[in-house]
């Protein structure tokens, strides 16, 4: 057993679905990371409860027939609650991916993840992850000892979509809820309910009932070999802070970041990415200086634009785009590992 690797035999098959793996199932390596879907409640009836308590052996054996879906590895990569999630699990996360996907024994890779932090996650890993062998990520928003837990359902139908050639050469998926999303686009909009998870400015990618799979609009932006972005070699990322935009701002956040050696800063700004006099010229003062600052918006929906309202050619800013805070965050980290010139992370952000 390397890297805590393990095969589901063929007794815990059985046991489970009545079913054995049959040659020509598609195989799919899950990767399990903590999260709710990993959760466990002093009882079902119990409000609160730990992430992460679960590892990968029992949350695959607690999916009913996912043995005639597809032939099952998995392996445990981190048990945490994914507010937790940090640069180098991301690391460890996306190398494990890549040479898993880069095994002839593995056609698709499932992984199970936190809900607060998956839609960074999943764009971290379409920009990085080199194979166009389908990933999906998939979390649950109730523990797996919950009444109605939609941990197992949420995998069943994520295996589904990891099996189904047609996921091939579209980066990183998440499923929730019966809806796949492409990573960039994905976003979670509410704290408790299963229905979270949320294309907000184009709609999912699909759905999948009960392991049958509907695809809607395909992806146009770059992922995976056509980014310019790797992690092989890294082993650390640029520390890259996000700012929150509000009546009344101060430029004291912004100062206290760059005196803590932040290459990046994000701003979450109100409206179309727009903030305090103060603040937009202490961010000024900070992009003259080298920092790389992007401006995205705080509201869930629509496109930050370059030099709407702020003077971005003036001011030496990035225009987020579509992209929110977090994913911009993610963005700017990989694009920090390439250059610092603010105009060539725009071309970034409307390429990727
Ligand atoms: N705090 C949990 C996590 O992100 C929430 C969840 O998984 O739904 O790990």
């Amino acid at each position: 057993m390397t890297h805590g690797l393990l095969t589901i035999s063929l007794a815990t098959a059985l046991a489970v679905s009545g079913l054995a793996a049959a040659d020509g199932l598609p195989r799919i390596r899950v990767l399990a990371t903590g999260g709710t879907i990993a959760g466990a409640q002093a009882s079902a009836s119990d409000y609160g409860y730990k992430s992460g308590a679960y590892d990968v052996n029992t949350l695959i054996n607690a999916v009913p027939n996912l043995g005639k879906l597809a032939s099952i590895t998995g392996e445990q990569v981190a048990n945490i609650g994914s507010q937790d999630m940090n640069d180098e699990i991301w690391l460890k996360l996306a190398k494990r991916v890549n040479e898993s996907l880069a095994s002839a024994d593995v056609d698709g890779v499932l992984i199970t993840h936190g809900t607060d932090t998956l839609e960074e996650t999943s764009y971290f890993l379409t920009l990085v992850v080199k194979s166009d062998k389908p990933v999906v990520m998939v979390g649950s928003m109730r523990p797996a000892t919950a009444i109605s837990a939609d941990g197992p359902g949420n995998i069943y139908n994520g295996v589904a979509v990891a099996g189904d050639r047609r996921a091939k050469g579209k980066g990183t998926l998440v499923l929730l809820n019966d809806e796949f999303h492409y990573a960039r686009n994905v976003v979670k909009t509410d704290t408790t309910s299963v229905q979270t998870f949320a294309s907000l400015n184009r709609g999912p990618a699909g759905l999948v009932h009960t392991g049958t799979v509907e695809w809607f609009e395909p992806m146009n932006k770059k992922i995976g070999a056509a980014t310019e972005f790797s992690v092989d070699g890294l082993d650390k990322l640029p520390r890259v802070d996000i700012i929150y935009a509000h009546a009344n701002m101060s430029a004291d956040l912004i100062d206290a970041a760059v005196r803590n050696g932040a290459k990046g800063i994000v701003v979450a700004g109100v409206g179309d990415g727009n903030m305090t006099t103060p603040a937009l010229e202490a961010l000024k003062k900070a992009a003259k200086e080298g920092v790389v600052v992007v401006r995205s918006t705080r509201l869930p929906m629509g496109l930050t634009l370059r030099n709407n309202e702020v003077n971005d050619d003036e001011m030496g800013f990035v225009a987020s785009g579509e992209l929110n805070p977090p994913k911009s965050r993610v963005l700017l980290q990989l694009a920090l590992t390439r250059t610092s010139d603010p105009k060539r992370i725009q071309a970034m952000f409307y390429e990727y």
